[in-house]
């Protein structure tokens, strides 16, 4: 089957310019001015901006955490993905206490595989790194999971020590993968942590409170010295703070191979929206930080300290004790109320896969902070070529996979928990006003969000083989 998109403007992370552009099958066949139907399907996209899908490297869909689970599982979760834009995304696989990398992988193949819509591939966080783990790090390299994720908070249970991390990194290094971190001295907060709480001080804000940004810088810098000190490529993941932002560029401004990330949420809220009554909403790890903090990612992926932007999806009900509807069906997942009396015991996360790309759109390009092709290279090119999925992902060139988002730069719309397809039952950005927003979004060719008609089936996603030696972007 063929489609041309006709009278569009391509975006890339580096060109905007007029274009038909032809689809055929899955891929993109053929872009060029005044092209001829041909017998394909002819869609209109006079004053649309055609820019690839999103991909979001960072979220955590049907995930197990603190006595519930996230969510948005694989179906409802690409749902919402894809009617933001995203069309892309990796996952991160956690292993169990004794349980091979292998065997992880499989655990969550068994979650995704019948529920996919949009194309996902895996990250796997190593909890326990045994001699036999060890070696089994390459072959993941090979089979298509090319990163690996580590912990340094969550102490007693995701938390790794520095010789786990190092090793990991020189074995990365050799296998041509990359490795990310959570970078937070989980030590120090844990000790905060019960501090703050046998001194009575269980409100949200104590969250972000026990978890200072220097906790975050400190960890930052221990994981970029000692990929320095492997040789090794790293990446960090939710970068909050403009101290740990300086880690990642004294690291890279001395030629490591060293990259970062923000998440859309960091850019926006603050330490007071914990402050509020329904503080919970905010809580997610590394926490919201200061205004000051906002302005520093800010500056960050405009001056390339961070490469970046995704979200860490990971939405929980703010009251699980009531249910919602979705797709017709009625829902009540326990979420945030399991810490109404103590923070410490709050399911961290929050929801945004549906919202970075608009969001983004209006208050990143809209507001001049970032230019519309930058943004393409911190949600698209950028994420596609460090996680080696560059050039079949991340940018619109013949070859490519057809996985494209038609953007209306008119269409205005009021985000909300109302108009969103994460299933949850809140909405960060609840009340914002957007102007622009993907009305057609395709995967591998096919039309899975026609304005508000979904035509994504179960199972229709594909998972993604992804190539070691990516390029440090
Ligand atoms: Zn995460």
């Amino acid at each position: 089957m063929k489609t041309l998109i006709k009278n569009g403007t391509v975006v890339t992370a580096a060109e905007t310019y007029r274009a038909d552009l032809l689809i055929d099958g899955e891929k993109i066949a053929l872009l060029g001015m005044d092209l001829p139907a041909d017998g394909a399907n002819v869609v209109d996209a006079s004053g649309k901006y055609i820019l690839p899908g999103g991909i979001d490297v960072h979220t955590h869909l049907e995930l197990p955490f603190g006595g519930t689970v996230a969510s948005d599982d694989f179906y409802t979760g690409h749902k919402a993905a894809a009617f933001g834009g995203t069309t892309s995304h990796i996952d991160f696989v956690i292993q169990g206490k004794g349980e091979s990398l292998h065997q992880a992988v499989e655990n969550w193949h068994r979650k995704s595989d019948a529920k996919a819509v949009v194309d996902y591939g895996f990250h796997v966080a190593v909890t326990d790194l045994t001699e036999a783990v060890m070696n089994e790090i390459p072959s993941m390299g090979k089979e298509g999971v090319t990163s690996l994720k580590l912990f340094m908070a969550y102490k007693g249970s995701l938390q790794i020590d520095d010789t786990t991390l190092f090793k990991t990194l020189m074995k990365a290094a050799e296998a041509g993968m990359l490795v990310m971190v959570h970078a937070e001295n989980g030590d120090a907060i844990d000790v905060l942590v019960k501090q703050a709480v046998a001194g009575g001080h269980l409100t949200p804000e104590w969250h972000a409170l026990t978890r200072p940004a220097w906790a975050e810088a400190e960890a930052t810098m221990r994981a970029v010295a000692l990929a320095g000190i492997a040789g090794a490529p790293l990446y960090v993941v939710h970068v909050t703070n403009g101290m740990a932002v300086d880690q990642i560029a004294y690291g890279r401004a001395r030629g490591l191979n060293v990259m970062g990330e923000t998440c859309t949420q960091y850019f926006f809220f603050s330490i007071d929206n914990l402050r509020r009554p329904d503080g919970a909403k905010w809580v997610c790890s590394p926490p919201m930080r200061t205004a000051a903090d906002n302005e520093a990612l800010w500056t960050a992926v405009r001056n390339n300290s961070l490469q970046a932007v995704s979200t860490d999806h990971c939405p929980f009900f703010f009251d699980g004790t009531k249910e919602i509807e979705y797709e017709g069906k009625m829902v009540k997942i326990a979420g945030k109320e399991l810490g109404a009396r103590d923070f410490s015991k709050i399911p961290n996360g929050v929801p945004g896969i549906e919202d970075r790309m608009p969001i983004l759109w209006t208050y990143g390009v809209g507001k001049g902070r970032i230019s519309l092709n930058r943004l393409v290279e911190l949600c698209c090119t950028n994420p596609a070529k460090a996680f080696g999925m560059y050039p079949r992902k991340g940018t619109v060139a013949v070859g490519s996979d057809a996985d494209l988002a038609i953007w209306d730069p008119t269409a205005k719309k009021t985000m909300g928990q109302k108009t969103s397809q994460q299933r949850t039952d809140y909405n960060l950005y609840e009340g914002w006003e957007v102007t622009g927003w993907p009305t057609q979004v395709y995967v591998r060719g096919n039309l899975l969000v026609d304005g508000d008609t979904w035509n994504g089936e179960p199972g229709g996603g594909q998972w993604i083989k992804r190539s070691t030696h990516a390029p440090v972007v």
